[in-house]
């Protein structure tokens, strides 16, 4: 790429958004030229508006922190300084489904991280090692926006990527039911130990939506592109239980799983082992080169040890066995917030310019 695209953060100051400030800095094809958050953070520098709350181990970047801020308030100004934005707001849903629409429009295509828009037909959600063929509804989504450039392209639910990672190589397979149970980190929830004390040494067995995400997600990123929306995958049953656990990053899942052809344990664990992604051939320069792993030992994966497999891009597969209702059980870990989060937005975004959907404005 001869001049690196510019990007903006609108959700900057956030837990997400921290996430794709680092992830910006020194990045190939990217550059970070505006910053954008809730009229209460509107003009104060990157460093003021964030004051007390940089929620991760790793210093604030130097480049961000005199950036000023703008509002989402003042989003055409906002949209000027950039070719794209990501976009990952703690906002309620229509308000967002209608500011990503509104920015779609100004011709800056939206990287979303909300939730929103995910069940819009149009809309692709995609895991790029999984769907990048999803990204030509953009073209049908365009035709609806009436934009050129403009459009909304999202990822799914953190919860999903680890155990739709580790069962999408075997769908020729035929997956007739799942039951998984997930154990999801508090920064899913934007929080730390010091912003949740309640949390510490704690476990709570609900999270607001999830488990109904959780279950129907995965049918949309497994569906066929049909045009202007993707058929949902009809013949498979999912059913999720979702906790919140003491964890600060890294959500784990422990899945059991039915098949119409069962593969054997042997080639389960070759098939992780050696799974070669479109998104690394592409060259997108944060495609995990190992997307999945199988860990031979009893006790992994575990947050702390594993989540920041291939810079937490990467999803580790254990403690495979039979199991007495289904076919197989197994243990599945993803960073929630790399993975699951900023990492799988700026994939996507690179995966988009890859296929010509970003370019210079
Ligand atoms: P968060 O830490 O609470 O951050 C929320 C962000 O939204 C802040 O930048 C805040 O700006 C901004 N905001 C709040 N009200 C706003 C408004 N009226 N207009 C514009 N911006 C506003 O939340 P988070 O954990 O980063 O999550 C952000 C989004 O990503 C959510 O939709 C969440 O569901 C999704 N997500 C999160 C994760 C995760 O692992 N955390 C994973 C996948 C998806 P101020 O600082 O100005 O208040």
């Amino acid at each position: 790429m001869d001049k690196k695209l510019r990007v903006g953060v609108i959700g900057a100051t956030g837990y997400v958004g921290q996430r794709f400030i680092t992830l910006l800095e020194n990045h190939p094809w990217f550059e970070c030229t505006a910053v954008c958050a809730s009229p209460r953070s509107a003009g104060k520098t990157y460093e003021e508006a964030v004051g007390d709350r940089w929620k991760l181990d790793i210093a604030m970047p130097e480049y961000v922190k005199k950036m000023v801020v703008y509002g989402t308030d003042n989003i055409e100004e906002y949209c000027d300084q950039v070719d794209f934005t990501f976009c990952a707001v703690d906002m309620k849903k229509d308000e967002i489904r209608a500011l990503e629409e509104k920015i779609a429009k100004l011709e800056t295509p939206v990287v979303s991280n909300n939730s929103a828009n995910r069940w819009t037909e149009d809309v692709p959600m995609i895991i790029p090692e999984i769907n990048s063929d999803h990204a030509a509804l953009i073209d049908a989504q365009r035709a609806r926006l009436g934009t050129k450039r403009g459009f909304i392209a999202v990822k799914p639910n953190c919860s999903i990527q680890s155990y739709v990672p580790a069962l999408t190589p075997f769908l020729k397979n035929g997956i007739k039911a799942i039951s998984v149970c997930t154990y999801q980190a508090i920064s899913g929830a934007g929080k730390t130990f010091k912003d949740w004390p309640e949390m510490v040494g704690n476990v709570i067995p609900y999270i607001g939506g999830e488990e109904e995400k959780s279950e129907k997600e995965p049918l949309k990123v497994w569906g066929k592109f049909a045009g202007d929306h993707i058929e949902l995958k009809s013949d498979t049953v999912i059913s999720a239980q979702c906790y919140r656990v003491a964890v600060q990053e890294g959500h784990t899942a422990a899945v059991s799983v039915s098949f119409e052809n069962k593969p054997s344990e042997e080639e389960l664990i070759n098939t992780w082992n050696n799974f070669e992604s479109e998104a690394y051939k592409l060259g997108l320069p944060s495609a995990p080169k190992h997307f999945l792993q199988y860990l031979e030992e009893d006790n992994r994966p575990q947050p702390k040890l594993d989540s920041g497999f291939e810079n937490g891009m990467g999803v580790s597969v254990a403690r495979l066995r039979a199991d007495n209702l289904f076919d197989y059980k197994f243990t599945c870990l993803s960073h929630n917030t790399l993975r699951g989060a900023a990492g799988g937005g700026m994939l996507t975004a690179e995966l988009l310019t890859a296929k010509g959907y970003i370019t210079a404005k």
